[in-house]
């Protein structure tokens, strides 16, 4: 579904990912771990094209994202159809990002409706069923600032859901949780791992990372260290980097 085929990023003088090779499969869980400023985030971003990356290519579903090709030529692709590609890749971050002046049924309807073209009874059946699924059906009609940091991270996840993406990208979504809130928002994300969403998820929560992943992949300082199965990465690391970052990050 994902494909990034030697992929570089460069910001000024600085490379923030050098020559990564990843590919993520219709319906797996792929976890990306590191430490502060391996650059998972920016490899994120690229698959949205929320980056351009300076090398490489990255598809989503077979295309080519933010450009078309023509013979050797890459064209960047029309802000308008940039955007309707975009609402393929969902992404949930660490900071809620709700609409504070929406309700969470708004809030999550609201994409659906101006991207997709669908009518607000279709889109509001869609979100109640969504709002069902995360366990805060009577919660529709609440405003982000009613509801708990869990609870508006879930409303966040059922937002990018709306859009029904070929795939969802979590950037450090418990990060900004207080720990008795994670739990919930992480058997959420687990629920759709386990219903085949794809998934590509950087956290720090190496439980739930062994829990859910199909493919771990370690980075630092832009580079990818391995990847592999998840009894592979974190049971028997093949590069003491790896070891190293896991023993520290227990
Ligand atoms: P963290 O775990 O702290 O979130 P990360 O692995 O997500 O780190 P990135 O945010 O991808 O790391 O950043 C990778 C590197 O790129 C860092 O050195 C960062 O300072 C740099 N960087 C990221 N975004 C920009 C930008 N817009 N301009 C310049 N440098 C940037
Ligand atoms: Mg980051």
């Amino acid at each position: 579904t994902v494909s990034l085929q030697g992929v570089g990023k460069v910001f000024g003088d600085q490379a923030v990912l050098e020559d990564v090779h990843l590919e993520v499969s219709a319906g797996s869980v792929t976890v990306l771990i590191g430490p502060s400023g391996a650059g998972k985030s920016t490899l994120l971003r690229l698959i949205n094209h929320l980056e351009r990356a300076d090398q490489g290519f990255v598809t989503v579903g077979g295309q080519l994202v933010g450009y078309r090709r023509e013979g050797d030529t890459l064209y960047e692709l029309p802000e308008g159809e940039i955007r309707r590609r975009r609402a393929d890749v969902g992404m949930v971050f660490q900071g809620f990002n709700l609409f504070p002046h929406l309700t969470a049924l708004e809030n999550i309807v609201e994409a659906p409706i101006a991207v997709r073209g669908l009518t607000r009874a279709h889109a509001e059946q869609q979100a109640c069923d969504l709002l069902e699924r995360i366990g805060l059906a009577d919660k529709a009609h609440a405003y982000p600032r009613e509801l708990s940091g869990g609870q508006q991270q879930r409303i966040a996840i059922a937002r990018a859901l709306a859009l029904q993406p070929k795939v969802l990208l979590f950037d450090e979504p418990t990060s900004a949780l207080d720990p008795e809130l994670v739990a919930e928002v992480l058997s959420v994300i687990e629920e759709l791992a386990r219903s085949g969403t794809t998934l590509v998820i950087v956290t720090h929560e190496l439980g739930f990372a062994r829990r859910v992943a199909d493919h771990v992949v370690m980075m630092d300082q832009g580079r990818v260290v391995e990847q592999g199965p998840p009894e592979v990465v974190f049971d028997r690391p093949r590069q003491p980097r790896t070891a190293e970052f896991l023993a520290k990050t227990l």
